[in-house]
C-alpha cells in the first residue's frame, strides 16, 4: 500500500530518518504498544513541509508525536505515518528575557535554560519530562501553572503547508488542550517568556516542586503521568482512591499505590493491560461517583 510513499520518502530523507515497523514501546513513556507502519524523526522543517505534503496529497493517515510521554499505540499498531519531532529538532537560544526553541527541545531543558540565564517562571516546567511541541498542543501544566502563562508566540505549519507565526493567545490554551491538539498542524517552534529573578531563587523553587514531584509521584516506573484529566470539581486520584483501586489492574498494568491517578507499566504490560485498566478504573469510578473521566492519554492506532 506504501510503496510508491516509501520510495518518495528514501528519495527525501537520509535512511536514519525513517523507521519501518517502528516498535513504540521505544517510544512511549509507559514502554508498551504496538508497532508503527512508518516512524519519521525528520531532522529539518523543509523536510517535514515536503513530507507532509505527500501524506495528505496520498490521503495517509498521520499522526505527530514528541517525546512520547502522554500516548499509548494500541497492541494492533498504527497504520500510517507517525512524524517525531523531538532529539532531531531540539536546538534552542536564549534572548533577553525569551527563549526560543524548536519543537522538540525538551521542556525540562528550556527550563534549566531559562534558570540558568536568570530567567524565572519557568521552573514548573522542569519536571514535565515532554516536547515543547507536545507541551504547547496539551497546555502541560503543573503546580498552578500552564503553558499558557509563559509562551509568547508559535511557529506551526499547517496541514495545508503554510507556515505560520501564532500569538499564543490565539491557541485557545485551556486545560489540557489546544486548537492544535488533533488538527493536524503540527507545531515547529516556541518562544517562551520569563521574567528577570535571582537565579538561585529559581533554582530553589525548581528544586522544590522536583522534589514534591518525586515524593507524591511513581517516577521509577513507566507511566503517562495522569492518565486522566482532572473532572470538574474532583480530582481523578482522590475519586480512584476513593474506589479502593490503588494497587488494582490488569496483566502488568495498575493503578500505582504511590498516586492513583497514576496506570503504570510495573510488569511488561502491554497496551491492551493499560487500555484495559483504564476501562476498569473509569467503569468502577462512573458506577461509584457517577462521575465519567477523560483519558488525558492520547491512545494512537
Ligand atoms: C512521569 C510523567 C509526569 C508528567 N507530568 C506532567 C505534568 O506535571 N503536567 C502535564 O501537563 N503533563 C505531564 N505529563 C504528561 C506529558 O509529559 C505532557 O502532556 C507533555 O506535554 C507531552 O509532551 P510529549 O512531547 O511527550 O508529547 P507526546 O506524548 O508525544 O504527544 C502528546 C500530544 O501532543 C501532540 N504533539 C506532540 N508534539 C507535537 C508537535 N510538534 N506539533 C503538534 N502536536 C504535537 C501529539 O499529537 C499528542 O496529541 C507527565 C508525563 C509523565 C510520563
Amino acid at each position: 500500500m506504501y510503496e510508491e510513499f516509501k520510495n518518495f520518502i528514501y528519495n527525501q530523507l537520509d535512511d536514519s530518518e525513517i523507521i519501518l515497523n517502528a516498535d513504540m514501546s521505544r517510544y512511549s513513556s509507559f514502554k508498551a504498544g504496538g508497532k508503527a507502519d512508518i516512524l519519521l524523526n525528520i531532522n529539518n522543517i523543509g523536510k517535514i513541509k515536503t513530507i507532509l505534503k505527500e501524506i495528505i496529497a496520498k490521503n495517509i493517515k498521520y499522526s505527530i508525536i514528541g517525546n512520547g510521554t502522554n500516548i499509548l499505540v494500541k497492541d494492533s499498531g498504527y497504520r500510517g505515518v507517525l512524524i517525531r519531532i523531538c532529539e532531531n529538532m531540539n536546538s534552542f537560544y536564549v534572548k533577553e528575557n525569551m527563549i526560543i526553541a524548536q519543537s522538540g527541545a525538551l521542556l525540562s531543558s528550556v527550563s534549566k535554560a531559562a534558570a540558568d540565564n536568570g530567567i524565572g517562571g519557568l521552573e514548573f516546567l522542569n519536571g514535565i519530562p515532554g516536547s515543547v511541541g507536545g507541551g504547547v498542543c496539551m497546555n502541560a501544566g503543573a503546580y498552578g501553572k500552564e503553558i499558557k502563562d509563559v509562551l509568547l508566540k508559535v511557529e506551526i505549519l499547517s496541514f495545508e503547508g503554510s507556515i505560520k507565526t501564532i500569538p499564543a493567545e490565539n491557541l485557545n490554551l485551556r486545560y489540557r488542550n489546544s486548537a492544535i491538539k488533533d488538527s493536524g498542524d503540527i507545531v515547529i517552534g516556541a518562544v517562551f517568556v520569563g521574567a528577570f529573578m535571582n537565579k538561585d531563587e529559581i533554582f530553589s523553587q525548581m528544586a522544590e516542586l522536583n522534589a514534591k514531584r518525586r515524593d507524591k509521584q511513581p517516577l521509577e516506573y513507566p507511566s503517562a503521568g495522569s492518565t486522566f484529566k482532572r473532572p470538574e470539581g474532583y480530582f481523578a486520584g482522590k475519586l480512584i482512591e476513593d474506589c479502593g483501586l490503588k494497587g488494582k489492574g490488569i496483566g502488568g498494568a495498575k493503578v500505582s499505590e504511590k498516586h492513583a491517578g497514576f496506570i503504570i507499566n510495573y510488569n511488561n504490560a502491554t497496551a491492551k493491560d493499560i487500555l484495559d485498566t483504564i476501562e476498569m478504573v473509569r467503569a468502577t469510578v462512573k458506577a461509584k461517583f457517577g462521575v465519567v473521566l477523560e483519558n488525558e492519554v492520547k491512545i494512537l492506532g
